[in-house]
């Protein structure tokens, strides 16, 4: 079984039914969180994941919208009386941040803390993560307001791969990453300094020949607009669809 469970698609601005873009794949061995955000908890018991069994999490960059559930997920781990090792991976930009708000909460006072190791990775395209029987993770730095990264997983039984832009302009490390994957989740803000617009994520699949898109990080509640998946389609001929909350993909 690997299967990722959308657990937000929402950009910054979240609503009542989106929640900001965060993830979960969940595999036999590991299960993996990509971003965390507000109170993580409830999201991840409505995907059918016990948040004490999450073994790995990855930070893209450091903006509240990705990262602001951290501390409250370490908190309740511990408070459940987690004792097992979980693994937190980012950039040095990323972790050296996570690190300096989890000393504002003091947390080196809480007492039995489980073990939290930083894996700092260094900004050069297709890093290697970790590995596991049923996947492999890489990640490549994009293009955002601050150091960020975007993620690639190869699963090794189905030969599949999902590839995830994170919050970037256009940019030619996703099409790289993205390369003929079988998935691109790609982000849709709009066209700005560090983010993209549907239409670009469309241009971004074409080149990266991938067989599906997914649009997220897109405005959501008052705040949509427009018919995205149209504006993708202008320049992709593959599948085009939008992630929305709960939204589960298979890659068994
Ligand atoms: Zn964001």
């Amino acid at each position: 079984m690997a299967k990722l469970v959308i657990l937000g698609s929402s950009n910054a601005l979240s609503s009542k039914d989106s929640e900001n873009t965060h993830m979960v794949l969940v595999g036999e061995e590991r299960i993996v969180m990509i971003d965390c955000v507000n109170n993580p908890i409830h999201r991840l018991e409505q995907a059918g994941v016990d948040f004490l069994d999450v073994t790995d999490l990855v930070l893209t960059h450091f903006h509240p919208d990705h990262v602001s559930g951290v501390p409250l997920l370490l908190m309740d781990m511990w408070l459940r009386g987690r004792t097992k090792l979980i693994t937190i991976y980012g950039l040095h930009y990323t972790l050296d941040r996570m690190e300096k708000l989890m000393g504002m909460y003091s947390w080196e006072s809480w007492p039995k803390f489980f073990p939290v190791a930083f894996h700092r990775l260094p900004e050069t395209e297709k890093t290697p993560l970790f590995e596991c029987s049923e996947f492999k993770v890489i990640s490549s730095p994009v293009r955002h307001l601050i150091p960020t990264i975007a993620l690639r997983f190869n699963f090794k039984a189905s030969q599949k791969a999902l590839a995830y832009s994170c919050d970037t302009e256009p940019c030619v490390e996703v099409v790289r990453l993205a390369e003929g994957a079988d998935v691109l989740i790609h982000e849709a803000s709009g066209a700005s300094l560090g983010h993209s617009s549907a239409s670009q994520a469309g241009q971004v699949a074409a080149q990266a020949e991938v067989s599906k898109l997914y649009l997220i990080h897109y405005p959501t509640g008052e705040f949509a607009n427009g018919n995205l998946i149209a504006e993708a389609r202008q320049h992709y001929q593959g599948e085009v669809d939008l992630a929305t909350d709960f939204l589960t993909l298979d890659f068994s």
